[in-house]
């Protein structure tokens, strides 16, 4: 049991995170997407301690975080002429690239697997906490296994309060969803998880962006699919969601016919809820807002006690996609078209 220290911002708590990486604890750590628990990725202990803190099944690969280009090449055995385009385009930003693992990275840290996934944070404290330790971080979300991924230090404390020391407190993740994770297959990129890099800009860089099933269709737990991390029960709140893809004034109607007044309806913007007997939670008008909102919505469903929700469906393109990826899983795939 540790006790969970919530640290501010500043180079000296940021010094104190990466003593404790050094020693092989985990760390509470800020990123643009979400909250990750950040340990040495070279270090299999080190990583145990990831997997054992969230509950996280071990064949569930993990990110690791690098500071800069340099990083690279000590990981990896190739990296890809579109990588590279990629990693020009994209980072430091919300963009995960899968690719060939070297001997360094325990296999404990890429699931069993030969391949590893590699972000470069754009947020500063990632970015010093990487270059304080002089380490590449693994880092998944740095939530419970299965809960919505942390989007506020307050989160993750809800979370990992005693199973971890430390958590470094930057507010609120501007981005709110987890990186865009990419593989490369010989003339095309595949979409395995969407994310704020959508696919629409991928395809400005290769012009075959093809997008992985596993995006928007549940994958059987007994099947081999190309990113893991999609087949496992995710982001769920304890209320049954159900998605309603249809526009304002049909969701409207459905909820006024089938809602009853103690379910909850999670809309784009409180307008939209006038008149409804329902309680109404808004999650955003953008799909950026609506990518910043969700997983902080979905904590609050359960605090609030809510079972049953109705939610209005996100875009499927542009950063819309992840977050229907996303509302997706937290509803168990279940949607009514109208
Ligand atoms: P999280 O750490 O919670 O953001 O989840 C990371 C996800 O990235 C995993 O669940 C996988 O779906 C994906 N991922 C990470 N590494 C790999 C890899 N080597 N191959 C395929 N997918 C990966
Ligand atoms: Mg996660």
């Amino acid at each position: 049991m540790y006790k969970t220290k919530v640290l501010d911002i500043s180079d000296s708590s940021i010094r104190f995170a990466a003593e404790l990486i050094k020693a092989g604890e985990t760390v509470g750590m800020p990123t643009e997407t979400v909250y990750g628990l950040a340990a040495n990725a070279l270090d299999p202990q080190a990583v145990a301690k990831i997997f054992k803190a969230k509950g996280r099944p071990q064949d569930n690969p993990l990110i690791v975080h690098i500071s800069g280009m340099k990083m690279l090449p000590d990981l990896v055995t190739d990296i890809p002429s579109t990588a590279k385009k990629c990693a020009e385009a994209f980072w430091p930003g919300p963009l995960t690239m899968i690719l060939p693992k070297k001997e360094i990275i325990p296999l404990t840290t890429s699931g069993g697997l030969d391949t590893v996934g590699i972000r470069m944070p754009s947020n500063e404290t990632a970015r010093k906490l990487i270059d304080f330790s002089g380490l590449p971080l693994a880092a998944p979300s740095a939530n419970l296994s299965g809960s919505p991924s942390p989007t506020k230090a307050s989160h993750v404390f809800n979370d990992m309060n005693g199973r971890i020391p430390c958590i470094l407190d930057d507010g609120s993740c501007a981005v709110g969803v987890e990186s865009t994770v990419i593989a490369f297959e010989e003339n095309s990129i595949r979409l395995l998880r969407p994310g704020f890099i959508s696919a629409e800009e991928l395809s400005d860089i290769c012009e075959n962006v093809i997008i992985d099933k596993g995006v928007i269709e549940a994958v059987a737990q007994d099947v081999k699919v190309a990113s893991p991390g999609m087949k496992y029960k995710h982001y769920a709140p304890k209320a049954d969601i159900t998605i309603i893809d249809s526009g304002t004034a049909a969701f409207r109607s459905y909820c006024a016919s089938h809602a009853s007044d103690d379910d909850v309806l999670m809309l784009f913007t409180e307008a939209e809820g006038t008149g409804l007997t329902q309680r109404c939670i808004a999650y955003g008008a953008t799909s950026e807002e609506q990518a910043a909102n969700l997983f902080d919505v979905l904590r609050e469903l359960d605090i609030i006690g809510a079972k049953k929700v109705y939610a209005r469906c996100p875009a499927k393109t542009g950063v819309g996609l992840a977050v229907y990826n996303r509302l997706l899983r937290a509803a168990a795939f279940k949607v009514i078209k109208l």
